[in-house]
């Protein structure tokens, strides 16, 4: 059925870059060969799921939205990938995303935008946006995406699906593609809160082969999941409704909040004063990991590699001159600058001190409540080409998702309406380390 919807709606949504049919009938047939057998089966055999293509696929070529790494087939499996596999999942191809993760609306991918299934003028969000075009439109019952300032979260607010981003090193990072690996984080994405859960159950796993993977248990997602949202206080913080956010979307807001109180949980109005830091903070952060991370794609050892090319260095220039688009040759050089000798001081140590304040906010502010709410994206799907020559307004797209991953906690996001156009809304809900099962936990009351 998903290879059937697939070939009748995605030559329009655009969300597969590539499609492994054969790969993913012979997972289901297994599925069900267990299945007349009596089992052993796993909570979702046999349902069929995605990848955002910046996992390593064993035998299928992953691209991560780069022409560098065209026609790149990797030798083994990103541990996350293993883990689905071995629990039954027919994995049903590579989804698109913007260049090595780097964008907000899937337009940095170097083969084509994905477009938004409830509006295919536009943008399905970004960068994990095929995964989220691809559950929306009911292509997959479920896909994975990672989350460096909000690529999770923000394109599943923009699609009207589910999103969640885990804490830091609770999901492992071993074989998915790094963009900034202090910030990177695979996660979950669904049409529900309950399917949410159940995949991430599958991959929470500590694994000894990523360095900064947690050694804690996997979490019990499900058995409290019902439980509601009684008792429970809720952090409001002040500058995450501050000006530029849309009017439908601060109005769907406020409405989802009063429903929050009407369920049973309590607002407090907090404030985290260091977020106005938090953009500059993470575009330097995250470019500085990135241009140290890409420095691997020399044409020598994955990928593309220039044709006519004399002498070392013209390879090294050729290679990645034709190979990276602009935005990550946009982010190679931030990253270059702020790293370089003489600038490292004010620009990177800089913001790494700035980082610890943001951080220490959330600890504050967790003294006082269970979790925090509020918008996930400023704005609601916007139209594709519309920010494409203003790179600054694309990254305030992620005003409200980057605090998250600067300070390494969970975060989800959750439909929480729509525009009179019909255009979905997302809330967000941010936690304590390691309390998934709790933003579940309030997502699905709120659903
Ligand atoms: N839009 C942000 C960026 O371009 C976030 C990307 C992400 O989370 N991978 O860096």
């Amino acid at each position: 059925a998903s290879l059937q919807r697939i070939a009748q709606v995605d030559p329009k949504v655009r969300a597969f870059l590539r499609v492994d049919e054969a790969g993913a009938l012979k997972a289901a047939e297994a599925s069900d060969a267990r299945r007349k057998a009596g089992g052993p089966l796993s909570a979702l055999d046999g349902v069929p799921v995605g990848l955002k293509d910046i996992f390593l696929t064993e035998g299928v070529e992953t691209t991560c939205g780069s022409r560098i790494l065209e026609g790149f087939v990797p030798p083994y499996d990103a541990t996350v990938v293993r883990l689905l596999k071995e629990a039954g999942l027919p994995l049903l191809g590579k989804l698109n995303m913007d260049e090595f993760a780097m964008g907000s609306s899937n337009e940095s991918s170097a083969y084509f935008p994905t477009h938004n299934p409830w509006d295919l003028t536009r943008t399905p969000g970004g960068s994990s946006g095929g995964s989220a075009a691809a559950v929306a439109a009911r292509e997959v019952f479920g896909a994975l995406g990672t989350d460096t300032g909000g690529s999770i979260r923000q394109p599943a607010a923009l699609t009207n699906t589910v999103g969640l981003k885990p804490t830091y090193g609770r999901v492992s990072r071993y074989g998915v593609i790094a963009f900034a690996s202090s910030l990177d984080q695979p996660g979950p994405m669904a049409r529900t809160v309950g399917d949410t859960a159940a995949l991430f159950q599958l991959i929470a796993r500590h694994d000894p082969l990523d360095s900064t993977s947690a050694d804690v248990e996997t979490p019990d997602c499900l058995t409290g999941l019902e439980d509601g949202v009684r008792g429970l206080k809720l952090g409001v913080p002040r500058e995450y409704f501050a000006e530029g956010m849309d009017p439908e979307v601060a109005g769907t807001l406020r409405a989802s909040l009063e429903e929050l109180e009407k369920l049973g949980a309590t607002l407090v109005d907090v404030s985290l004063p260091h977020t106005k830091y938090a953009l500059a903070t993470y575009y330097l952060l995250a470019s500085s990991e990135a241009s140290s991370n890409l420095a691997r794609y020399d044409g020598i050892r994955y990928g593309q590699r220039a044709k006519d090319a004399r002498g070392l260095k013209e390879l090294y220039t050729q290679t990645r001159g034709q190979g990276f688009g602009a935005e990550v040759k946009r982010r190679i050089m931030l990253g270059t600058y702020a790293l370089s000798a003489g600038y490292y001081d004010a620009y990177y140590l800089r913001a790494q001190k700035v980082r610890t304040l943001i951080r220490e906010d959330f600890t504050k502010v967790f003294q006082q409540v269970d979790a925090i709410v509020s918008p996930t994206s400023p704005v609601p799907a916007f139209k594709l080409g519309a920010k494409v020559d203003d790179p600054l307004s694309m990254y305030l797209m992620d005003v409200y998702t980057l605090p998250c991953n600067l300070a390494g906690l969970p975060g989800l996001s959750v439909p929480c309406g729509f525009t009179q156009a019909g255009l979905p809304i997302g809330m967000q809900l941010l936690g304590r380390p390691f309390d998934e099962a709790r933003l579940l936990r309030i997502a699905r009351a709120f659903e």
